[in-house]
């Protein structure tokens, strides 16, 4: 076992329906520490920048959409096996598809409003924490 940090955000169709306290709930009966988080609203530049990955992807360009829609929190998650364990409590990408009592088969609207972003590697989390925070804002 290893403790690590992922990054994670709580998605515009969470903070609409007013489950921030839920979805960090979840995480933290999970087993996860929140050490980071601010609320922020992502601009169509931000938003492109970190899902850069996806953009030959067909759904990219409404997911920038979905994603500048609303306020977001952005969060650093500690814990043991903490990337793993933060993509196990999301649940799938696809709520039809995630298993009973995951976050996103508990709250996700579909598989783009799906609520939640988890890093899917300790490498990709180190890039995504390092997007929106500076090392003084993380605090273990
Ligand atoms: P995950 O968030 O589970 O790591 P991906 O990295 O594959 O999933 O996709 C990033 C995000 O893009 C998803 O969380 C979801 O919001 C959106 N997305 C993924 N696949 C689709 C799709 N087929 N249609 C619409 N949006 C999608
Ligand atoms: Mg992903």
């Amino acid at each position: 076992m290893a403790l690590e940090r992922t990054f994670s955000i709580i998605k515009p169709d969470a903070t609409r329906r007013n489950l921030t306290g839920k979805v960090i709930s979840m995480l933290e009966e999970g087993g996860l520490r929140v050490v980071a988080q601010k609320r922020v609203k992502l601009d169509q530049a931000k938003a492109e920048g970190f899902y850069a990955v996806h953009k030959e992807r067909p759904f990219f360009n409404d997911l920038c959409a979905f994603m500048t829609s609303g306020p977001v929190i952005v969060q650093v998650l500690e814990g043991e096996n903490a990337v793993a364990r933060n993509r196990e409590i999301m649940g799938a990408t696809n709520p039809a598809d995630a298993d009973e009592g995951t976050i996103r088969k508990t709250l996700a609207e579909s598989i783009e409003a799906n609520s939640v972003h988890g890093s899917d590697s300790l490498e990709n989390a180190a890039i995504e924490i390092a997007f929106f925070f500076n090392n003084d804002e993380i605090v273990g």
